[in-house]
Parts: C-alpha cells; structure tokens; sequence
C-alpha cells in the first residue's frame, strides 16, 4: 500500500455529503471523465498547477525560476486580468509540474493542487472535529477524485475511522471491481453511489465510459448489507428530462430497501474559478446552474415509489417531510 496519497481538500463542515457535520476528504484521480465535473482538479492523479490571474502581479519571478522554459513572459497586468484576455502564465505543454515556480511567488499566485497525506496525517485532521460528528450524527466521508481508485489506501482510511469511533460514508462512481467496492462498504456506515445516465451511450459520452459495470455493482451492492443513498447529478442537456427521472426511479424503486435515500443534486457554475486556474476549457462555461426548486417535481417521482429523496443532498435535511409526502400519495413503498 503507497504510505501517502494526493489529497486535494480536506473539507470540514461539509453538510452535503451523509449525515450531519462531515469531514470530507477529496481524494486525487478518477477514472471517469464528466464533463460537468464540479471538481476538475480531483481527476488527474498527479500534482497540478493552479495560476490564479487575479493575483499574478506579472513581476516574472517564477520565469527566472522555471527550469522548462514554461512560463510566458510578463505582459502588462491591466492586460492579462482584463475581460476577455487569453494570456495564460504557464505554457502547459512544456511544464512538468516540477513546482519550483511556486517557491517563488510571494503573492500566492501559483498553488499546487494535491498534497501527499498518510493515514495519520488525515486522521490527526478529521478526529479534531469529533465533538461536532457526536452532536450532529456527522463524520469523515471519502471522496474525491474517486476512493475506490485507491484501494488499500482508501480501506485502510477507513478503517483506521471505525477503529476511533468516527462515523463513515464513501462516496464512489461505482466503476471498480466490485470486491473492491463491497470490502469498502464493510467498512463504511453508507454508501454515496453516484448514477449518472441509465442509457450507456450517453454515460460514455459525458463521462468517457459506459455504464454496464457501475449499474453491475449498485445492483450487486444491494444485495450485501450496506445503507446506500444513490445520488444522481442532474445536468442540463445530459439528465434533466421527465422520462430520464421517470426510469430512473422506477430502475431504483426495483433495486430493494437497502437504497435509503435519493439525492438529486443540482448542476451549478460555482468551479468555473477552477477550470480556468488550471488552464482548462469547460462546456459548461456558459451553463446556468439548475434552480433547486425545479427539481422538486423530478424528487416526487422517486417519493412516489416510497423513497426517501432529498434535492441538493443536505445531511440534514428533514426527511419527516418526504416521508409525510410518501403517506399522504397513499403509494406503497417496495
Ligand atoms: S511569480 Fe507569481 S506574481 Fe510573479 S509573475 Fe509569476 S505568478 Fe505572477
Ligand atoms: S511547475 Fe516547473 S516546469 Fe511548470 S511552470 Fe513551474 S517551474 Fe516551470
């Protein structure tokens, strides 16, 4: 097992990720490719780059420190932040991520994205918020990036939580081998299983690759004793239709009680910052996020099957309401 991994947060307080106060720690390098990915810089499993232009003052220190010949000399700072400039800093194609460049930037412009962590580092972190996990039924959540893309470490992390008494969640694609997955939720008190598209042909298209495994464990998965809490991404163009909820709540009603709760979580703008930090283009650039509250007519199809299904996926959300909607329909739960 690698000692340290790249983390690239450790995010406290988080409230959309399980149950309660949650500790999130982001995970580097995942095998799909969504082009929606809210957290670009968790998809390549090397250390990455961030320029932010906001800062760069141009004083061309790091072009003296840059052994590649990879960044591009100082322009005018009125001229690189102004609307509009496409002056990039660093010339991706010759840098190797040596990072030397950063070491000299006293104003904080250059950043490297993905810290290497060991077990008890990350630990040492997540167990200063234990009194807030208590009193909220919170804990650490294992995401990313994707969790399962680092096996021993990732199921040791876990591991190492259960033994101090910390409450676990992982939150995966699904897209491993399933023993891998199933070892995993032993030791996690729920699983956050992300689905995306049920038609492999748009799956592979958004994200780089069909559908058939991921479909293959959640149903696999269903059948051991692990809490799962599906959570489906909702991205206009891709899953925002009527007749794509409507399936997919049918396929997740089918799947049997283990699935205890749905989150539809809406698309939103808000890491534009960092696709451009990392010199990347975005489809989404021009996308307005999705009201929440559009969604709340999609959420009542699962709530018509009797699942408990939440928009936004907040820990604390009171599910009495969905389940109050769920007798008031007079429609049985599977
Ligand atoms: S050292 Fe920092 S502030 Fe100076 S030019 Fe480079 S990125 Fe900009
Ligand atoms: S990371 Fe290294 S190669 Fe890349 S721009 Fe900075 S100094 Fe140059």
């Amino acid at each position: 097992m690698k000692e340290r991994v790249l983390i690239t947060d450790l995010a406290k307080f988080s409230v959309n990720d399980g149950p309660g106060f949650r500790t999130n720690v982001f995970l580097k390098g995942c095998p799909l490719k969504c082009e929606w990915c809210h957290n670009p810089e968790t998809i390549a499993d090397n250390p990455e780059l961030y320029w932010k232009k906001r800062l760069c003052v141009q004083c061309g220190a790091c072009l003296e420190a840059c052994p590649k010949d990879a960044i591009n000399p100082p322009i005018e700072p009125e001229l690189s932040s102004s609307e509009g400039s496409t002056y990039q800093k660093i010339n991706r194609a010759k840098c190797d991520n040596c990072m030397k460049c950063v070491d000299v930037c006293i104003y904080d412009a250059l950043e490297v994205v993905g810290k290497a962590m060991s077990i008890s580092e990350i630990m040492d972190e997540v167990e200063q918020d234990k009194p807030f996990y208590i009193t909220s039924g919170g804990g650490m959540t294992v995401s990313g990036g994707e969790p399962t893309a680092h096996p021993a470490f990732a199921l040791a992390l876990l591991k190492e939580a259960k033994k101090r008494g910390i409450h676990t969640c992982i939150d995966t694609n699904g897209c491993c081998d399933f023993n891998v997955l199933k070892e995993m939720a032993e030791y996690s008190d729920i699983v956050l299983f992300d689905l995306k598209h049920l038609d492999s042909a748009k799956h592979l298209a958004k994200t780089g690759i069909r559908n058939d495994l991921v479909l293959k464990n959640l149903e696999l998965l269903c059948g051991t004793d692990s809490d799962i809490w599906i959570r489906i991404p909702v991205v206009p163009g891709f899953n925002d239709s009527f007749e794509f909820h409507t399936q997919a709540s049918l396929y997740i009603a089918s799947l049997g009680g283990h699935v205890k709760r749905v989150d539809l979580i809406p698309f939103h703008n808000y890491c534009q910052n960092k696709y451009a930090w990392l010199d990347k283009d975005w489809s989404y650039r021009e996308t307005d996020a999705i009201d929440p509250s559009f969604l709340e007519i999609y959420a009542d199809l699962y709530r018509q099957h009797g699942l408990v299904t939440t928009v936004g996926g907040s820990g604390f959300e009171n599910i009495g309401t969905a389940k109050l909607s769920q007798e008031v329909s007079g429609i049985q739960g599977h």
